[in-house]
This record gives structure tokens, sequence and C-alpha cells, in this order.
């Protein structure tokens, strides 16, 4: 397991944190075979890189969304074991990959391109400069396999509240989810990745919903039949960074490049996967005193990070924001605390309150 083992020798460290763009890639490039393949909204370059040897050809592309830069790193990461450890891969396979295919929306951190569309609705309007070029370089290149790649919010779980830390789909290619042969060759791939990734992260491991959206570009190549893979990087714990999905995706793409070339595990296995449930919150408190009318009740609430980017530090920073108040019996906070020692009153309907809330929770937990 030398990737396992070798990550932190050739995990690509100039890249950290949640803001990655055009100029946090650049100089990596310079390391690849890479060109422009054309240009964003906002006339910024969109790069794409070849890699490796081989006839199999494998069409890749991160962040088309701009502000699911996880995977961009894992990418990165990917790429540099290739060429450290990966020589028998390099020699059979021939990756196209395109790094950051919506750079405007990078930059902005947002989901969206610079018009304010989102990418992953536009398969079939094809109505973006960016979905164009990405249709384009699939119709030229006309790829074997196609690795789509994206972070999920910190909402989803899997059973027993377990964080879904990674997790995959084989996008539907029609309404009634039929097995089409490219279904079964991306279930197939996924299995096998599962199945390796069990025994890194039992548990954290989940499917993506499968209902199918033609205007999704997912499902519109797996419509085409060519076999297509979703990766949805997510959360643990207070990873915030997300540094460490990054490595399981880059190890899910070793798994899954090696389980092309040769896997004939029963793609039923796929379903065995458990689906994502939205079960998880990134705080909750609980036994909170919260005012009401002119007294007090005991409550439970949910927090969810607002993602705001702090474009002077270039990094992304994380406000809390109240999201649910109740028994919140169905879900689960990546951080739990308990306020049954704390004696204040909190009055929901100030401005300040939540400030002061995670005041308290930093307290209870001895950061200051
Ligand atoms: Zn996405």
């Amino acid at each position: 397991m030398k990737e396992i083992k070798s990550y932190n020798n050739y995990k690509v460290k100039t890249l950290f944190g949640r803001y990655i763009t055009n100029n946090s890639i650049e100089k990596l490039l310079e390391e690849y075979d890479f060109n422009i393949l054309g240009f964003s909204v906002k006339n910024l370059p969109i790069y794409s890189l070849s890699y490796g040897l081989g006839d199999v050809k494998i069409l890749i592309w991160s962040q088309m969304h701009g502000n699911e830069s996880t995977s961009t790193k894992a990418l990165f990461d990917f790429l540099s074991y290739l060429e450290s450890y990966g020589k028998e891969l390099k020699s059979r396979i021939h990756l196209k990959i395109i790094p950051i295919l919506n750079p405007d929306g990078a930059k902005a951190y947002t989901r969206e391109n610079s018009n304010n569309i989102d990418l992953n609705r536009d398969a079939v309007d094809l109505s973006q400069p960016e979905s164009k070029l990405l249709r384009n370089i699939y119709d030229e290149y006309n790829p074997d396999f196609c690795f789509n790649l994206h972070d999920q919010r910190t909402i989803y779980s899997l059973n027993n509240f377990n964080s879904s830390v990674i997790s995959f789909l084989s996008p539907s290619a029609d309404d009634i989810k039929s097995e089409t042969n490219s279904r079964i060759s991306s279930m197939q791939v996924i299995s096998s990745v599962f199945e390796k990734m069990s025994t890194v992260i039992p548990g954290n491991i989940g499917r993506y919903s499968d209902d199918f959206n033609l205007n999704c570009v997912g499902d519109t190549f797996q419509s085409l039949e060519t076999p297509t893979i979703l990766f949805e990087s997510g959360h643990l714990e207070e990873d915030y960074q997300r540094e460490i999905s990054r490595k399981y995706v880059c190890f899910s793409l070793i798994y899954a490049v090696n389980a092309i070339l040769n896997t004939n595990i029963d793609y039923k296995t796929y379903y065995q996967i458990p689906e994502n449930k939205k079960q998880l919150c990134d705080i909750k408190i609980i036994n909170i005193k919260i005012k009401k009318d002119s007294s007090f009740e005991r409550n439970n609430i949910s927090l969810m990070y607002k993602e705001k980017l702090n474009l002077k530090e270039k990094k992304i920073e994380f406000i809390p924001e109240l999201s649910q108040i109740g028994e919140l019996n169905d879900i689960n906070g990546h951080l739990l605390v308990d306020f049954l020692n704390i004696d204040k009153i909190f009055n929901l309907s100030t401005p300040s309150c939540i400030d002061e809330i995670i005041r308290y929770v930093n307290k209870l937990r001895n950061i200051h």
C-alpha cells in the first residue's frame, strides 16, 4: 500500500486549503504537458494537461463548481504519485485533465460561473463558454472513461451519523435508471474503489443520489455511452480545509484507474454502498437556555457555517449561522456541545448572539 504509506512524500504541499484558483496551479502546470483550452466568461484561461503514454483514455475535470476545490488538490497529488510510483500505470493510460473548468467561479469562490450559471445544469443547453469547451474536448478526445470531480456539503451522512467523507455515483443514463453498459462499467469501477477504500475509512463511504437529470454533465456523457464516475469529496470532523478528504480522493483516483485496467468485480456491489443522507450539521448544541417571552426554555440548536471568501488573505472564512431549533433527534453535529452547565440565557434574536454562543463553545472546549 505504498500510496498510503508514502502519501506525505508525494503530496503536493504547495496546494493547501479551500481557496484554489488558476494562480494556485499555474506553477505546477509547468511540470506537465499543458495548454490553454479556451477562456472563461471573464477571459481567464482554462487549462488542460495531458499525461501518460498508454491508450486507455480518461477525461477528468474538477472545479466545474468554482468553490469545490478539494479534488483539484487531490488531482495534483495523484499526478505526483504517478510520477513517483506509477510507471506501469503511466505506460497504460492517457489522461486529459482540466483541473479548473470554472476559473471565474474559483476566483470569486462561487459554485456558478460569472454569468451565475451552474455549469453542471448546462450540459444540454451548452449556453456557457466553459460548458461548450468541456463538450468539445469530450467530442474530440473520445474518452473511454470520464471522472467528474466535486465537493459535497458537510450535511451528508451515512449510517449512525457517520460523515460521508467521500461518495461516488454512476450517473443514470435515463429516467428509469437503466443498467446500461456504461453505467455498469462505472459501477464496477466504483465497487472496486469502494472495496479498497473500505479498508481505509470503513463506514465513511457513500453513494450519491442517482436521480436522472440530462442537464448534468455526468448524466449526458453516460447517456452517450461513456462510463462516467462522479467523485464527491466530503468532510471529516473539523477538517474544514479538507486536507483529509483530499487524501482519500487521491487514493480513490489511484484505485479507480487501476480498476479500469483490471477488474472483474461484480458491479452489484455498487448497490451495497450506503446512500448519502442529510443528517449532519457543523455544530449541534444541546440543552442551551434560549430566551422565550419573559422566561427561557432549554432546547437544542444546529449551526451551519457560511463560507466567505477573504480576498485580502486569500482564504475562506467559516461564519456560523443558526440553522434549526428543536429536538433535532435526526441530526448530529460534526461538533457536539452540551450547554447543560451554562446558566446564561441566549436571546437568539439579537445579532451578536451566535458570536456569543461560539465564545461559550470555545470556552467549554478550552479554546481561547
Ligand atoms: Zn459540485
